[in-house]
């Protein structure tokens, strides 16, 4: 199957909704957009929304858009713009150019607040945002008419020049639609569509005090683009009713439609950008891209394919039943990327120094074997591993004494290095508390990658050369959180795991001192490592675990 074949979006109640239009003549290509407000980094969730609405034009050949929400001028950071354009292009993604802004229809916007103004359909309130809440109801009770609300076209249009033209305080006096305060959509209870701010815009700068809310900036910048299908997530239901409001009381032609799915929700995860922000900013975590984070950028710096990514997307599906999905089904998209790609190596996380008595006697004096980077898979190439008289192998693959499950080192039997010699374990040194220091070891004479009469050790353990292996810190992750749902917590703050990272000193082999972030590797028998790319830009070499190798087996352990 080809990878685009393999990558197309299966089959959803929002594919059946294009592939009825398309066949109905009510549009005749797919134009979708992905709108994110920039005042943080994209997660997991967006992701969601970017391979469907970025998908849905690849498999019908549309178009998609990247357009930046950035109707609220105080929150806009530069920085956010640049990482989510990485983010969308680094998912394998490209947008339609030019990139756009909400902000680059301001003068639309007004224009067409004219027009309903104009209608009787938009009046200027001086209540204040208080009286405004108050007024509006609730769910059992109908709001209530604002005093205001029946000026005159003129005296609206007046006034709302005024606004614009600085001649209100903040929240003295608003823009609203003016629609029926006894709808059971509070939402259509007269919302407010123009609001006063003297604020600086990162685009337009101070051109305006004035500016649009997201409810009649989001379906209007659709329309003008032309978007023919606008997903969004649940709770934007309700304000389905006003985003066709709108559109039907404004001049535009396009004709935009909204459609709405459940957000990804993913254990042990937050995928909230003011969430995200506070973690970030009382230094819980290393920065947005975290390791442990389920950011877009802390999945990448945590090894983390694009693929795997799309992939994961792929699985969920897109309904509208609200559910979490668990971790595991995010790491086991990672584990079956990285299992057919990722080059072999050998790391040992909790090094235990094995002396080979005997290295250096007949039959025990090669010093270097070429091996396979990923075996069945010649065009990977090959590298070369090397041993001598004393290597390092993990502490938990020696035993003084153990029953016949154990298949690792122990006294008095015999155990395969990969890719090495058989070796049996002689004696061990022990400190003062008891704990093995040093094990005594001999090899069998020209087992070295080769069977030898007599002998059939019962499993095989890797080491590294302690001559040139390479010391380096491997971080070893953790959920972030102690609780499965953290962003229903009461204060997520307080369900923090707080040893959700543990720096082992390993001893790595020698190749990997080239490591790069970006290329993941798997430590044999460990899991799948990469290169911290924060610490590669320091110049020095870290490893964050990607994902253990097998499910509920804590890497290490
Ligand atoms: P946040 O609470 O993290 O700020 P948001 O929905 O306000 O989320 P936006 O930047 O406005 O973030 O979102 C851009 C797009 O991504 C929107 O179309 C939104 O519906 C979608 N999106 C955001 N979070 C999720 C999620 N968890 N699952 C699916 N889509 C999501
Ligand atoms: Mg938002």
């Amino acid at each position: 199957m080809a990878a685009e074949e393999q990558e197309r979006i299966p089959r959803n109640f929002i594919t059946d909704i294009i592939d009825a239009d398309l066949n109905s003549g009510r549009t005749s290509h797919v134009a979708t957009r992905f709108p994110p407000e920039p005042n943080g980094y994209l997660h997991i969730g967006h992701a969601k929304s970017i391979c469907l609405n970025f998908g849905l034009a690849r498999d019908y050949g549309g178009t998609c858009n990247l357009r930046f929400d950035d109707t609220n001028p105080v929150k806009e950071d530069m920085e956010y713009i640049k990482s989510i354009e990485r983010d969308v292009r680094w998912l394998g993604f490209q947008w339609q150019e030019p990139i756009r802004h909400s902000s680059d229809y301001f003068d639309k916007l007004y224009g067409y607040a004219l027009e309903l103004i104009d209608q009787g359909l938009a009046y200027v309130d001086e209540l204040s945002p208080d009286e405004i809440r108050q007024y509006r109801g609730t769910l059992k009770e109908p709001g209530r008419n604002s005093p205001y609300r029946d000026r005159p076209v003129e005296e609206n249009r007046a006034l709302f020049e005024k606004m614009r033209a600085g001649g209100f305080a903040e929240g003295a006096a608003c823009l609203r639609a003016k629609i029926d305060m006894a709808s059971p959509f509070i939402c259509m209870r007269d919302p407010v569509i123009y609001r006063v701010r003297f604020a600086h815009h990162a685009m337009t700068g101070d051109k305006w005090c004035i500016y649009p809310m997201y409810d009649f900036t989001h379906c209007i910048s659709d329309a003008i683009e032309g978007i023919t299908h606008s997903i969004c997530t649940l709770e934007f239901q309700d304000n389905r009713r006003l985003y066709d409001w709108v559109l039907d009381h404004i001049s535009i032609k396009s004709r935009p439609h909204q459609y709405e799915m459940s957000r990804l929700n993913l254990e042990y995860s937050l995928t909230s950008k003011r969430k995200l922000n506070l973690l970030v900013e009382k230094g819980i975590v290393d920065g947005w891209d975290d390791p442990r984070l389920t950011t877009i950028s802390g999945l990448r710096r945590r090894g983390y394919t694009p693929a795997s990514i799309r992939e994961f997307c792929r699985r969920i599906g897109v309904t509208k039943q609200e559910n979490t999905v668990e971790m595991s089904a995010l790491e086991s998209c990672v584990r079956e990327d990285l299992n057919a790609h990722a080059p072999r190596a050998m790391a040992v996380l909790h090094p235990l120094k094995v002396v080979i008595e005997n290295f250096g006697v007949e039959g025990v004096t090669e010093t270097a074997f070429e091996v396979p980077n990923l075996p069945d898979h010649p065009e990977m190439g090959t590298r070369t591993i090397t041993i001598s008289k004393e290597i390092y192998i993990d502490e938990a693959d020696f035993r003084e004494e153990a029953n016949k499950q154990y298949k690792r080192l122990k006294l008095g039997s015999e155990v395969r290095l990969r890719h090495g010699y058989i070796i049996k374990a002689l004696s061990c040194d022990k400190d003062e508390n008891g704990k093995v220091i040093l094990v005594h070891a001999e090899a069998v004479p020209h087992s070295a990658g080769a069977n030898v009469e007599g002998h059939k050790p019962k499993g095989v353990i890797h080491f590294v050369n302690a001559a040139d292996c390479v010391s380096v810190p491997v971080n070893m992750f953790a959920p972030l959180f102690t609780d499965p749902n953290p962003g229903a917590a009461e204060d997520f703050l307080s369900v923090v795991n707080q040893n959700s990272k543990e720096v082992l000193m390993a001893k790595v082999e020698k190749s990997l001192a080239d490591a790069k972030p970006g290329q993941a590797y798997q430590f044999e028998r460990e899991g799948y490592f990469c290169a911290d790319s924060k610490a590669f830009e320091q110049g020095k070499l870290e490893f964050n675990l990607t994902v253990a190798l097998r499910e509920n087996k804590k890497a290490g352990a």
